[in-house]
């Protein structure tokens, strides 16, 4: 193994970020390369900043296909697919569908389990070497819901589910969720609890990583535009840049929900759909919480963050497409307001709408590992709904495959050709 081989990882989200550092602490020279200037908006800013070990199904769960052709009809769902006539779409929600079984669950959830579970130790670690500079907060999930029959199915699915898995998961009724949570008044009916999962304050901790990144000698060329590849003898060879031509020993994509557009040239297919959420950040709430929170019935996602607290949620695939659509952030509101009776419309009052793009796969599992067709290409991306409480995991796994170790976790099932 030569540690002085140099990296170029091209993506400088939370992901891009956390692999640089995780690879320069491994010893390896790296450059992110990344099209924004230092300090830009990236899709984790405006996250939820949950840290999860509690997400153990993945998106392409079963019954997703009847539930989101349902949804489809209706753009205030929660889950939103904007038909259009791109064949890149219709092939991606094929290969969804084909992964909403049982058996697919059956074979994510573990790995789900085990990246999130490494990853809460990482964050921990992080959290003890930065002074806790981005705000990590054990006090685990609670998954509220309104009718007997959501309890009753998150109690028989997913608790079940993350129980046999060693993720501890306990349904209780509403006044203990009240006593948990003693903050807000809630109109629940009960919860599953989480005791083991965490929240953080993501645009506090993506500034931490760059700058731990940077200490640990990573270099950055922000600005810079990856335009294309040059490739020789199954090796990538150098990537065509806006500023010019830079080359390295390894390459990773860690352009998230870009990055079926980054391979192009290179006769890959990452097939991969931007899956746009929001979020509205009240800046001086009138309530005090401790606990992250999911509004089950309505997907809206809870977070106490410092002196804040951030409502986020809907995921909607209509590519990148910028435009906010009123209707899928009134839904936010709608969903707060029906849990939160205390809550009214006032409180979101002149709170601007954040979006980004979730870089959703198909089968709900991130592209973490070597490319087959070139010996020196990685892929870290397509994280979705997980892409920072799975950042430093990704960092790590990728650190093991470049400095030519067994990964700690299998990769078997997130190879990026998968799809090839
Ligand atoms: C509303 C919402 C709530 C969420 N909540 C959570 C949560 O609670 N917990 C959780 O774990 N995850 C959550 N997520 C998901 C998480 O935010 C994402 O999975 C994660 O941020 C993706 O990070 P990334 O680095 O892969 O992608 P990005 O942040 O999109 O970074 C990719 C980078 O690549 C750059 N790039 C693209 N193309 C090029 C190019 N050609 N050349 C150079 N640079 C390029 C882009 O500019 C970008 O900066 C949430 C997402 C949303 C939208």
């Amino acid at each position: 193994m030569n540690n002085a081989r140099s990296v170029i990882v091209v993506g400088g989200g939370v992901v891009g970020l956390c692999t640089a550092y995780y690879l320069a602490r491994e010893g390896f020279a790296v450059t992110v390369v990344e099209r924004s200037a230092e300090g830009a908006d990236s899709c984790a800013h405006g996250s939820a900043g949950y840290v999860s070990p509690s997400h153990v199904v993945p998106l392409s769960a079963p019954g997703m296909v009847k539930q989101g052709l349902k949804w489809m009809l209706s753009s205030r769902s929660p889950f939103y697919i904007k038909p259009r006539l791109d064949p890149t779409l219709w092939r991606w929600a094929w290969l969804f569908a084909q992964s909403c079984t049982p058996e697919h669950t059956r074979r994510a959830a573990p790995l789900l389990r085990d990246l999130c579970v490494a990853a809460r130790a990482l964050f921990g670690e992080l959290a003890a070497q930065t002074g806790n500079a981005f705000e990590l907060r054990r006090e685990g999930l609670l998954n509220l819901c309104q009718t007997e029959e959501m309890l009753e199915h998150e109690t028989h699915g997913l608790a079940r589910l993350a129980n046999e898995l060693g993720v501890e998961a306990r349904t209780i009724d509403a006044r203990e969720a009240g006593a948990l949570e003693p903050g807000i008044k809630m109109k629940v009916v009960g919860a599953v609890y989480f005791p083991g999962d965490a929240h953080l304050s993501p645009r506090k901790f993506v500034p931490v990583m760059a700058a731990r990144a940077r200490e640990a000698g990573v270099a950055f060329r922000w600005e810079t535009t990856v335009r294309g590849w040059a490739t020789a003898g199954g090796r990538v060879t150098g990537v065509a840049t806006s500023t010019g031509l830079l080359t390295a020993d390894e390459y990773v994509i860690a352009t998230g929900s870009w990055a079926g557009d980054t391979v192009t040239g290179l006769r890959l297919r990452v097939p991969m759909q931007a899956g746009k959420g929001y979020s509205l950040t009240l800046a001086r709430p009138r309530w005090q919480l401790t606990k992250s929170l999911i509004l089950t019935e309505r997907r809206v996602a809870v977070t106490p963050m410092g002196e804040t607290l951030r409502f986020g949620g809907t995921m909607e695939i209509s590519g990148h497409d910028g435009r906010v659509r009123p209707e899928r952030v009134e839904q936010i509101v709608a969903g707060a307001r029906a849990f939160f009776p205390e809550m009214t419309a006032e409180d979101f009052a002149g709170v601007k709408p954040w979006f980004g793009y979730r870089p959703v796969s198909p089968d709900g599992l991130p592209y973490i590992g070597r490319f087959g067709r070139y010996a020196n290409l990685t892929a870290a991306c397509g994280h979705a709904m997980l892409g920072l409480t799975m950042a430093p995991i990704t960092g790590v796994l990728v650190a093991d495959v470049l400095a030519g170790r067994a990964p700690r976790v299998d990769l078997a099932m997130l190879r990026p050709d998968r799809f090839a």
